[in-house]
């Protein structure tokens, strides 16, 4: 069965992947469980790299982040946000490169948000304004 975290569970460690080095957030519940790599899609069993900045209350999943960049309403004021945040470009879809072209994985997107106070409250009121 799919993990399924409860309304107050809050994504908080950091794993970092073997093979291609993407580093992703997960719930605490989900250590020990086969996550395939959201980078790379490699089974490789992940590295348990520390902690977010746990506490702040304001964490946005992966999944949640996902959702707010595939709904357009929601998709016109995040994107412009992230790509001014991460100096990255918006490819269309879920696709960002980087100010060389190449392509940053969605799961580093969301992670370096997170990482960072500041952005991490400003795309968490942005989904706030959703799910009320
Ligand atoms: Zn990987």
């Amino acid at each position: 069965m799919p993990f399924q975290p409860l309304p107050q569970d809050q994504p908080h460690i950091i794993l970092g992947c073997p093979d291609c080095h993407t580093s992703w957030v997960v719930y605490e519940q989900q250590i020990g469980l086969p996550v395939p790599c959201p980078g790379c899609g490699s089974a490789a069993r992940p590295t348990r790299l520390g902690y977010t900045d746990a506490g702040s209350g304001r964490q946005v999943s992966f999944g949640s982040f996902r959702r707010l960049l595939e709904q357009p309403d929601t998709a016109q004021r995040v994107i412009p946000m992230v790509e001014h945040w991460l100096n990255v470009r918006h490819e269309g879809g879920l696709q960002f490169v980087d100010g060389a072209g190449q392509p940053v994985p969605l799961a580093e997107v969301h992670f370096r948000i997170q990482g960072h106070a500041q952005w991490q409250g400003e795309l968490y009121n942005q989904y706030m304004n959703v799910a009320r």
